[in-house]
């Protein structure tokens, strides 16, 4: 008898049960050992007063199951509404997002034929962590997060991905000409684990520049590997680039739990036609089986769905006169690959998966960590905001265990020796720093008590230490 495995299910809002119905008709006909329970997750539940979207007995039956199959939310408009995906990629720690985007010409029209990569993202850390503040009435800020173990493991996950998917190239975008400690860190990890690969091309490239190259020749890359934000914006070009968003999957890897999703939203403008692709969601469905270790099922079902595009047999959103031989609808469109279960391909290439569950984890290092100075931020919008005048008020405070070596404004430095042409706003960066190798936090404290009671507005502070010997803190213009 057939282990049967559990799954959840959640349609989710707009055109998602359509698509859904769509994919599981399939996998029922090509008898995967799959049985699931369905839940709701998004409009329903934050109609119900529940603002995360997720009611509460369903984190029990995901957790319980480890794999969640889920169609597109839509995210009320307005404040209080959180996005349900952001909710769950975080609580269940899916920290890769990884998202295949391939052209399948010349069955479907593509202006890039040769295309075929994948694109591993980051899924927790960088700008997404959501802490924000405004710091003074003109200045605002957000945290950019980025640590050893989430570089680690999502730079760890896309090479050996890379090996279990027979991809001979991983490329690494980064912006680390300019930040030089975050995306310093996501690079220089990268080179570390690369040296551990050496079957596999690394190369790295700075995101603006890989960008363009992602957008004028996609198939000079096969993996691409990013952080966060980069990668968020970097997905959804190529998915766009490669024919049709239509086709678009995604899957939410965790240690424990994954999520499995179409990358497209509700789509409410067509939703309740029988029109919708339900390509990317099957495509999703099918990473999904590989996940579980039923890589003959995604083969099957793959292989017959890129026969039915094969034939001719397209959705709306794909439809061409000179490529298609017949438009249909949802329902149809899931019959006509039902029909080729069992059939390969014969122009586009029959997919072949090997089951392997990748699995990565981090070791923590220790290191040597010594306080040397802070930066001070200081509101402060007086005396016509000469820098001049502020570094003489803070000279006159400071000690000389803990001197005043700079002032900057938006990281420009503005004291001593600024240009007047620089502009300044009411936020500033007073760095106090040390000759010692190590300073008491109690001196720090003092400086602090010292500068308050000469009337400065402090905002907040850095401490700026070493580790390993080496800065933990930007050093630029003048530092
Ligand atoms: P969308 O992806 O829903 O639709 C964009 C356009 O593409 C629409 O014209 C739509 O008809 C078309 N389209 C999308 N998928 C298609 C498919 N499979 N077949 C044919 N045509 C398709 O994006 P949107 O309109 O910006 O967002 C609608 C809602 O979905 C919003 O509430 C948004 O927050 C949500 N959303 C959810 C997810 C998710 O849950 N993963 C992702 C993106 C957007």
């Amino acid at each position: 008898m057939k282990t049967m495995h559990r799954i959840v299910v959640a349609p989710g809002d707009g055109v998602g049960p359509e698509i859904t119905d769509a994919t599981l008709r399939i996998l029922r006909a090509a008898e995967t050992p799959v049985e699931w329970d369905t839940i709701q997750l998004g409009q329903t539940v934050f109609e119900s007063g529940n603002s995360s979207g997720v009611p509460h007995e369903a984190w029990d039956l995901i957790r319980k199951s480890g794999v969640l199959l889920k169609g597109p939310v839509t995210t009320p408009q307005g404040k209080g509404f959180k996005s349900v995906n952001v909710t769950i990629r975080k609580a269940l720690n899916l920290f890769a997002n990884v998202r295949p985007c391939k052209a399948y010409a010349p069955c479907v029209a593509s202006p890039h034929p040769g295309m075929n990569l994948v694109i591993i993202r980051e899924n927790e850390e960088d700008l997404y962590a959501g802490i924000e503040h405004r710091q003074t009435p003109e200045v605002y800020q957000v945290l950019k997060l980025v640590t050893r173990p989430g570089c680690e493991k999502i730079i760890r996950y896309a090479f050996e991905y890379a090996r279990a998917y027979g991809r001979r190239k991983v490329s690494c975008m980064t912006k680390d000409n300019i930040m030089k400690l975050t995306d310093g860190l996501f690079h220089q990890v990268f080179d570390e684990v690369a040296t551990e690969y050496p079957d596999i091309i690394a190369n790295h490239f700075i995101i603006d520049i890989g960008a363009a190259r992602l957008a004028a020749s996609p198939e000079i890359f096969e993996v691409i590997v990013t952080l966060n934000l980069y990668g968020d914006i970097l997905s959804d070009i190529a998915a766009q680039i490669a024919g049709s968003i239509g086709f678009a999957s995604s899957a939410n890897v965790g240690q424990h739990v994954s999520m499995f999703e179409a990358v497209h939203g509700s789509a409410p403008d067509i939703a309740g036609k029988g029109i919708v692709n339900p390509s990317g969601f099957l495509i999703a469905a099918t990473q999904m089986l590989v996940h579980m270790g039923l890589a003959e099922h995604a083969e099957t079902i793959q292989n017959a769905w890129l026969c039915a595009l094969e034939d001719g047999i397209h959705t709306l959103d794909i439809y061409r006169e000179s490529l298609s031989t017949r438009v249909v609808g949802t329902d149809d469109f899931a019959s006509a690959v039902i029909e080729r279960l069992g059939k390969r391909p014969a122009i586009l290439a029959p997919v072949a998966y090997q089951a392997k569950k990748i699995q990565v984890s981090y070791t923590p290092h220790p290191v040597d960590k010594r306080l040397v100075g802070v930066d001070i931020f200081l509101d402060w919008d007086d005396a016509g905001r000469d820098a001049t005048v502020l570094g003489r008020r803070l000279a006159a405070v400071a000690t000389a265990e803990l001197p005043l070596t700079l002032i900057t404004n938006r990281g420009v430095k503005v004291y001593p020796e600024g240009l007047p042409e620089t502009f300044c706003t009411d936020h500033w960066r007073c760095r106090f720093k040390s000759e010692a190798e190590n300073v008491p936090y109690q001196t720090v404290l003092d400086l602090m008590q010292r500068i308050s009671s000469a009337g400065l507005d402090i905002i907040k502070t850095e401490n700026l230490c070493t580790f390993d010997g080496m800065p933990g803190y930007s050093v630029g213009q003048g530092e």
